[in-house]
């Protein structure tokens, strides 16, 4: 969802207060494989190589977006995406204009002639369809996002519960999930969950009935989306409105790789989170930490805690979104700490689409996919300059330079006598490590170098 500027704030309170211990004992083995075994076909590697993220706010109104992605899939493919992640797919209240997260008929996906179109803002229930099935045919993962905390557009009834009238009366035109004001907070069941959004009716996962078609029965809208779109993973909006066990329940009945927007700075909480819900989280901590090291100008900052130092393999990791874009010196910077880091990265549309280079990023996540892999070890970090290491075979060692100089520095890598190249192409240099591993690497100025064996 949209934030409203508060939640910045508090954003950047949690980053100043929870910079806890240092912890980059992280004996994890190769990228992750997030899915345990699930019945979805395409879903058993997502996770093993880079998201995209495949919308922006307030992208082109007029139902032309799923066509605009389908005619990018086989691109995204090529460069070493594995899965998209795609704006909410179904009617919201504000119809052909909004972004989906005002949810009102979750089983109408531009086919039903309300809220003000057929369609929704990105088109058709059949562009939908097509492109779910050109994103398959590239062996893409579709990554549906799921907003359940509230809904939007209900007609006014008389609410028992408030004793006002409410706006809670849910007639979808696709006669599936009515709801009325004892599916909504508060009801007979209790008065209040973990949060609202907004002034948004609130739903009521207690509720058996709203569980039953939120993800139980066969034609739920965990199962329809699945079976029936093909939808093979879950992106679910504002997860601080409701309590893990949601994710955790949903994602049990169908599989599925499965991230949370859990929007909050602090590493103990994000991690709480992806344990009760047992799912992944994206990492807001990786964010607010790469935000002080690249516009902040200290590259110290990237030894602090992040979700990813926690548990890699339920970290999605990202530079900006279709909520928050806030780094913007040495933004090539984070996207190459993120893909050569562990954790899965997601990359934003419009950074690889229109803002960055995209020879840069595609770069960057073919070095992803072949090199970056085993656990880091940060070899030097200062304001302006960082060295790490991935442990795998063959391993990296990345050098980030937010200084406007040319730097040079003597680092101990796992190669002995071996030649070694920079993989960006940024320095011509193609030194032998020593016997004891040491090399001296260089990296360009406002850039970086990644090097692995020639
Ligand atoms: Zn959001
Ligand atoms: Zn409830
Ligand atoms: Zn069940
Ligand atoms: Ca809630």
């Amino acid at each position: 969802m949209k934030k409203m500027n508060f939640l910045f704030i508090v954003g950047l309170l949690a980053v100043l207060v929870s910079c806890s211990s240092d912890d980059f004992e992280n004996p994890s083995a190769e990228k992750n494989n997030e899915t345990e075994a699930t019945s979805l076909s395409l879903t058993t590697s997502t996770g093993s190589k880079v998201m995209m993220q495949a919308f922006y706010w307030d992208v082109p109104a007029g139902g032309t977006w799923w066509n605009t992605v389908s005619s990018k899939v086989q691109d995204w493919s090529n460069a070493g995406i594995d899965a998209i992640w795609l704006p909410p797919v179904s009617k919201a209240q504000n119809g052909p204009f909004s972004m989906g997260y005002d949810p009102f008929d979750y089983f109408d996906f531009g086919e039903y002639n309300q809220m003000g179109s057929t369609e929704t803002r990105f088109g058709s229930r059949q562009e939908l369809e097509s492109l779910i099935q050109n994103a398959h045919q590239e062996n893409l993962a579709v990554i549906a996002d799921i907003v359940i905390n509230h809904n939007s557009g209900g007609d006014l009834e008389s609410n028992t519960y408030t004793g006002t009238d409410t706006y809670t009366d849910f007639n979808p035109d696709s006669g599936m999930f009515y709801r009325s004001a004892t599916d909504f907070h508060p009801n007979d069941t209790h008065s209040n969950d973990s949060g609202v959004f907004g002034g948004y009716p609130d739903l009521c996962h207690d509720k058996s009935y709203v569980q039953d078609w939120l993800w139980e029965q066969s034609n739920s809208v965990a199962k329809y989306y699945k079976n029936t779109l093909g939808i093979d993973g879950w992106r679910f909006d504002y997860v601080k409105g409701y309590e893990p066990w949601v994710v955790n329940a949903w994602v049990n009945e169908v599989g599925g790789f499965a991230v949370g927007e859990y929007w909050d700075a602090n590493v103990n909480l994000l991690e709480n989170w992806t344990n009760n819900a047992k799912a992944s989280a994206f990492d807001f901590a990786c964010y607010y930490r790469m935000k002080d090291a690249f516009d902040g100008n200290d590259l110290t900052r990237l030894q602090d805690d992040m979700l990813w130092k926690r548990n890699p393999m339920r970290a999605v990791t990202f530079v900006s979104n279709h909520d928050t874009n806030e780094i913007y010196n040495g933004k090539m910077l984070a996207y190459a700490y993120i893909l050569t880091h562990e954790g899965y990265p997601c990359i934003f549309y419009q950074d690889y689409e229109t803002w960055l280079d995209k020879n840069k990023l595609n770069n960057l996540i073919w070095i992803h996919n072949n090199k970056a892999g085993g656990s880091i070890t940060i070899l030097h970090a200062d304001q302006d300059e960082y060295v790490a290491k991935r442990n795998g075979s063959p391993g990296l060692v990345v050098y980030l330079n937010n200084s406007n100089n040319w730097q040079e520095r003597w680092v101990q890598t796992n190669w002995n006598n071996t030649q070694i190249k920079d993989y960006t192409g940024n320095s011509t240099w193609e030194p032998y490590t020593q016997a004891n591993g040491w090399v001296k690497l260089q990296a360009p100025p406002n850039s970086y170098s990644i090097w692995s064996t020639k």
